[in-house]
């Protein structure tokens, strides 16, 4: 796997070098709306430290790092009342999901229909 690329979109967020419309933070973990939002709500969540994809955070992110991520997600989806009519979280790993930016992400869809799982392109 390719290293980490510090010049990332998410990397220049994080060091404050572009905004963001900031959702949550805590020591781990960033979350803030995606620029160009899929659904009505669009949240993305964000490790503080440098993972590529979520097969580098996975192997290699501290089990407070791991809890942290996934706590948050569900305090954000939780206090935006999202269990009600339900919500997706998906994250893209590579080449073959379109990961755009190499930075690990969890997406948070919801405020429609999300429809069904996955159209892949056999
Ligand atoms: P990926 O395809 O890597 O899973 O998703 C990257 C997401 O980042 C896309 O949904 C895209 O709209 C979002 N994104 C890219 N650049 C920016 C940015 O500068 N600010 C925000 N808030 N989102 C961004």
């Amino acid at each position: 796997m390719a290293g980490y690329d510090d010049n990332n979109v998410f990397a220049k967020i994080l060091r404050g070098e572009i905004p963001c419309d900031k959702v949550y933070e805590d020591d781990h973990v960033l979350a803030f709306n995606d620029i160009n939002p899929q659904t009505p709500t669009h949240v993305l969540v964000i490790p503080k430290g440098q993972y590529v994809s979520s097969d580098d955070f996975f192997s290699e992110a501290s089990d407070a790092e791991i809890a942290a991520l996934f706590r948050a997600a569900g305090k954000i989806a939780r206090d935006k009342g999202l269990p009600q009519d339900g919500y997706r979280i998906l994250a893209n790993c590579g080449r073959d999901a379109h990961q755009e930016v190499p930075h690990f992400h969890l997406h948070i869809f919801a405020g429609c229909d999300l429809g069904v799982m996955i159209r892949p392109n056999r």
